[in-house]
């Protein structure tokens, strides 16, 4: 796997939460991280995977910008609803973003396959690129397992946080203090191999 030599990483998305977290983690090496140009449009995610969508935006940023560029997509999968909302997930909350509904859409489509949403196993994916402008490219995937439940429960987290309960838990990711879920969630998992093969 490729290392990562240069001075400059380029965050594909100009998310400021995103990219603040992302230079958290990436302090120890002294590399620059910076955002995606702002002038330059977020690419359309038209894949059909995770990873997929995450090569979109990488590609198009490191090829931009000519710097290596970084993306990460994820979502909620739930198998008993063909893994939907999965690549989904932030258009099933609809242009205002709102999650309570897409939560509920959740458990409604559950109920409709004369299923019991309670319980019903669930997991979070995150894909992550790491693309240099040759086309090299660098990918790793995280995922956390778990059961849902309704109604939602906690404020700590964000998206769907409050229906889901991580494996071997008995509390919703906002239910939990943000810094325990950071150590065991899916971007966590994808992040830990990127820094590992690539970073260390
Ligand atoms: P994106 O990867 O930034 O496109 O986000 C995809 C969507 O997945 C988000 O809008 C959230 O709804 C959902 N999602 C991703 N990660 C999490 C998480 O850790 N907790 C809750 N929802 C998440």
């Amino acid at each position: 796997m490729r290392k990562f030599n240069e001075k400059t990483l380029v965050i594909a998305s100009h998310n400021k939460g995103k990219i603040r977290e992302i230079q958290e983690l990436l302090a120890p090496f002294s590399v620059e991280v910076i955002a995606g140009n702002s002038d330059l449009p977020e690419p359309i995610e038209d894949a059909d995977s995770f990873l997929g969508n995450a090569q979109i935006k990488s590609r198009f940023f490191s090829q931009a910008m000519q710097l290596p560029a970084l993306s990460d997509d994820s979502g909620l999968c739930v198998p008993a609803l063909d893994n939907a909302p999965g690549i989904y997930s932030a258009r099933w909350a609809g242009e205002g973003k709102d999650f309570d509904l897409a939560m509920q859409k959740i458990e409604k489509a559950i109920r409709e396959k004369d299923l019991n949403p309670q319980g019903q196993p669930a997991y979070f994916m995150c894909a992550l690129s790491l693309m240099w402008p040759d086309g090299t490219e660098a990918a790793f995937e995280g995922r956390i397992d778990g059961t849902l439940t309704f109604p939602p429960r906690g404020t700590k987290g964000f998206g769907y946080d409050p229906i889901f309960i991580p494996e071997g838990f008995d509390i919703t990711f906002a239910e939990m203090e943000p810094a325990k879920k950071h150590l065991m969630s899916h971007r966590a998992r994808a992040f830990k191999q990127l820094v590992e093969a690539c970073f260390r």
